[in-house]
């Protein structure tokens, strides 16, 4: 069966998908799945049907044995790093009215957006938190929010310094858009346009978007061409699990990612999966679709294997268990701190904000760090990829070889020691700088431990800002 199911205007076969499923519900005998799993360790992906009958496991041995196949995959290619950020929503006017969202149109609140002034006041507290990475969001309005906004909010965000506090690298998560917008964003130094697909069933995504700009289910697919099209390689996808069949939501995201690879030799750069929460004028209980946490963790796992390559985003929509849960088989970057909601970062009495969601997770990123210590993993604020060129393609390339590991460790450990020097207390510091020796001194290649072990005096001396 071929394996070309996005069209020429990037539509998905919702017929094929539906058979994936209905077919793969007798194909998961021990035999095949270990079969499947065994294939899934050579890192080279799996095909819609393999996929598909990984979906349709409930067998606990099955489940066992995915865990353990995606966490080795997990640790192989990201090491123990955790890539840290946080969102900053810059304005909450919408047009749309998605079903889903707590900014949905049809919400009567006193919407905002940021003024420059406002947006550094966000971003110094960010910047005081130790954020280097930030996803900028905002809800789709022309009048209210227009690309030069946005434009300007992401100069004013790189401009704006506080002490060594500085934003590295903005993603930026707006509203499908134009080739000739995504052209102003690639010359405004964004690192990923991040867009989810909400969902992958036509059918649903017209439901969810009811009579809005964003119900325009083919614009919303092809926005990634369009994106790339203007030169931007690294787009970030993503489903909002709890609308569709979560099993059609991820045969989805695969036959999008492949369409990408095949049109511009580079699928996605990262995946988020949110899961849908409560939120202003939001009652779970009229969504059918909800998805389980073991469902969810299953999903989790079965992305590993079917992209290892590509970096997967988990928010504070989840909650602290979960989130470490899930750094085990899948997730490679989590937000910190984070606060869906405009101005939320400066706390000013009176000023009343409404929040797009829920979240589940409100521990302080110096907490979230040093749990991620405590459990041995590397928290990294480290953006270097990007500033050195290494996105799209060569970034996969450079992924996909042993390469990545004498890069990533070593910028991830030196962001943890700048992370410590300046926003640590004394107690911090040296529980910090003590663990980046012990994972520095596990490096093999001589004269990088030396370059990650080197670097802790001179950030101690007050350097900045080393990288490979
Ligand atoms: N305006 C942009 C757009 O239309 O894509 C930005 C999106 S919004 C700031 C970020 C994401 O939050 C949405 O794409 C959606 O998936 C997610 N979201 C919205 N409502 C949610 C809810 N109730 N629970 C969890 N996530 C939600």
């Amino acid at each position: 069966m071929s394996t070309k199911r996005f069209d020429e205007n990037v539509k998905l076969d919702r017929e094929y998908i539906y058979s994936l499923i209905e077919n793969a519900k007798n194909t998961t005998t021990d035999e095949e799945i270990d079969r499947i799993l065994e294939k899934a360790k050579n890192k080279k992906g799996l095909d819609h049907s393999e996929i598909a009958s990984l979906l349709e496991i409930e067998n606990e041995d099955q489940i066992k044995k995915l865990f353990k196949v995606a966490g080795e995959i997990k640790k192989n290619v990201y090491g123990n790093r955790v890539v840290l950020f946080a969102p900053l929503y810059i304005s909450d006017y919408c047009v749309n009215n998605c079903v889903y969202c707590g900014y949905k149109c049809k919400n009567k609140f006193q919407r905002r957006r940021l003024t420059m002034d406002e947006i550094r006041q966000e971003v110094e507290v960010l910047e005081q938190m130790g954020h280097k990475r930030l996803a900028l969001e905002a809800g789709e309005d022309p009048l209210n929010c227009p690309i030069e906004y946005v434009l300007e909010s992401i100069k004013t965000i790189y401009d704006t310094y506080n002490k060594n506090g500085v934003i590295r690298r903005i993603n930026v998560n707006i509203a499908a858009t134009t080739v000739e917008n995504y052209k102003k964003l690639k010359d405004a130094e964004i690192g990923t346009y991040i867009l989810f697909q909400e969902s992958y069933d036509e059918e649903v995504y017209k439901k969810m978007h009811p009579n809005c700009v964003k119900g325009n289910y083919e614009y919303h697919t092809t926005s990634f061409d369009r994106a790339m099209e203007a030169g931007i390689d690294d787009v970030g996808a993503g489903v909002l699990f709890g609308l569709a069949d979560p099993k059609f939501e991820v045969l989805g995201l695969m036959m999008h990612n492949e369409h990408l690879e095949k049109k511009f030799g580079v699928g996605f750069h990262t995946i988020s999966v949110p899961r849908l929460r409560a939120a202003e004028g939001v009652s779970l209980e009229t969504f059918p679709n909800l998805v389980s946490d073991d469902m969810f963790k299953k999903i989790v796992a079965i992305i590993r294997l079917a992209v290892p390559y590509t970096g997967m985003i988990l928010s504070t929509r989840e909650d602290e268990d979960m989130r470490k849960e899930l750094l085990e088989y899948g997730i490679s970057q989590v937000s910190a701190g984070s606060c869906p909601g405009v101005g939320g970062y400066v706390a000013s009495a009176g000023n009343e904000k409404t929040d797009q969601f829920e979240t589940a997770d409100e521990r302080t990123p110096i907490e979230v760090i040093s749990d991620l210590m405590d459990n041995n993993y590397i928290p990294s604020y480290c953006t270097a990829c990007y500033r050195a060129g290494r996105t799209g393609e060569k970034f996969m390339n450079i992924a996909k070889s042993e390469k990545i590991h004498h890069m990533c460790k070593p910028n991830a450990l030196t962001t943890l020691m700048e992370y410590a020097a300046d926003y640590g207390d004394e107690e911090f510091l040296k529980k910090a700088e003590k663990f980046v020796r012990e994972q520095a001194e596990t490096i093999d290649r001589e004269d990088i431990r030396n370059f990650a072990l080197g670097n802790i005096e001179k950030i101690k001396n007050g350097e900045r800002d080393l990288y490979i």
